[in-house]
């Protein structure tokens, strides 16, 4: 494995233009973000809330922060400050709770609905059926301090190609029927990760979501 720089190089050079790049430095230390911030980098995810706060804390202003890892609804505090883009939305109580803390916060906070598209049991999420209701009884567009820029979703762990690319193909095809009905300004579509982006990219992420191939494994 090379240098968080060079890992980003390469990475760089593999993604379209028009794809962001999120570096997921969740469990690293602050040095390993820094040293990813002076390769050119400033969108970093990160899983837990305390600690993309201590981070935010440490390191330059003009960083992007993601939370992209099931969020509790007590903890939205600790990032709504200053976080940019929420990706874990999964629930009508965690959208209300955004809402509640961003009006606090005097912000707008932007989010994704995250759906449910793996066979995994575990996975968070909602189900497209599920989700359709809050859109079409209008509770979610009722909250005038989340914006809803798009949708997440994470793919099966498995080797079948075949099968994760179905899956974000599947995301895809509700990205667009509910950007159609609902959110005509969605313009995010979060899917991919180390192991699986080049088949998000290639059924229309426009985010990607990347950890280990760019800070090596995490120690939990
Ligand atoms: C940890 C995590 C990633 C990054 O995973 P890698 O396999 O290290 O690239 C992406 N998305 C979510 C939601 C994660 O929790």
């Amino acid at each position: 494995m090379g240098t968080v720089a060079d890992n980003l190089a390469r990475i760089r050079t593999s993604l379209p233009e028009g794809v962001t790049l999120v570096a997921v430095s969740k469990f690293h230390p602050a040095e390993a973000l820094q040293e990813a911030y002076d390769a050119g980098q400033r969108v970093f995810g990160e899983s837990r809330p305390q600690e993309m706060a201590a981070k935010y804390r440490e390191l330059p202003k003009d960083i992007e922060w993601h939370m992209i890892g099931h969020l509790q609804t007590n903890k939205v505090k600790y990032l709504a400050p200053f976080v940019s883009l929420i990706h874990s939305v999964d629930s009508l109580k965690l959208a209300e709770t955004i809402d509640k803390e961003a009006t606090k916060a005097g912000r707008v906070i932007d989010v994704l609905l995250q759906l449910h598209i793996a066979q995994e049991e575990t996975k968070f999420g909602w189900d497209a059926a599920e989700l359709e209701h809050f859109l079409q009884n209008g509770e979610l567009s009722a909250l005038k301090h989340i914006r809803i820029r798009g949708l997440m979703g994470m793919a099966s762990l498995t080797d079948d190609a075949a099968q994760v690319s179905g899956e974000f193909r599947t995301l895809h095809n509700v990205f667009i029927t509910f950007r159609g009905k609902y959110l005509p300004q969605m313009d995010v579509l979060s899917m991919g990760m180390s192991g699986d982006y080049p088949l998000a990219i290639a059924e229309g992420a426009t985010m990607v979501r990347i950890g280990s191939s760019i800070f090596g494994a995490r120690q939990y």
